[in-house]
């Protein structure tokens, strides 16, 4: 065999022999942390109140104050105006009906788009007031982008 084949045999099995020791290595470790030592950090969670297309919501976001991070937001229910009590999705035309005052809203006004614009204008109103908060990577792309 010539010199210079022995050296590129030499870095091929090298080469192949060194991704996997580290990889290894690696889920050692993380398995031999226990479960009880994952640190659980402590979080608070902030609401909002908001009025949106004729209905009230209190969206909800997760923040970790010494991470500064915005780690999840909800919308939660939507909320009759009046009465400021969770609406409730009912009938067959999917109407959110009041039990209090009897006010009904098509569903549409309550859909995933209008919940998600509620989180947005949510988001945005904290970052505006908290600066120096980041959304986390928990949070979705569209909702990420709002704080830059
Ligand atoms: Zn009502």
């Amino acid at each position: 065999m010539k010199p210079l084949t022995r050296l590129l045999d030499k870095v091929a099995v090298a080469f192949r022999a060194a991704p996997s020791a580290p990889a290894a290595e690696l889920a050692a470790e993380a398995s031999a942390v226990p479960a009880a030592a994952v640190e659980v950090r402590p979080v608070r969670e902030v609401e909002g109140r908001r009025e949106f297309h004729g209905l009230l919501w209190f969206p909800v976001l997760t923040v970790d104050d010494e991470d500064k991070l915005v780690v999840a937001a909800k919308a939660g229910l939507p909320h009759c105006l009046r009465c400021e009590r969770p609406l409730a999705l009912a009938g067959q035309r999917e109407e959110w009906v009041c039990a209090a005052c009897g006010q009904t809203r098509p569903g549409s006004e309550a859909d995933f788009f209008v919940a998600d614009s509620v989180i947005a204008e949510g988001l945005k109103e904290f970052f505006a007031g908290h600066p120096g908060f980041r959304p986390a990577p928990s949070l979705s792309a569209p909702q990420r982008s709002l704080a830059s």
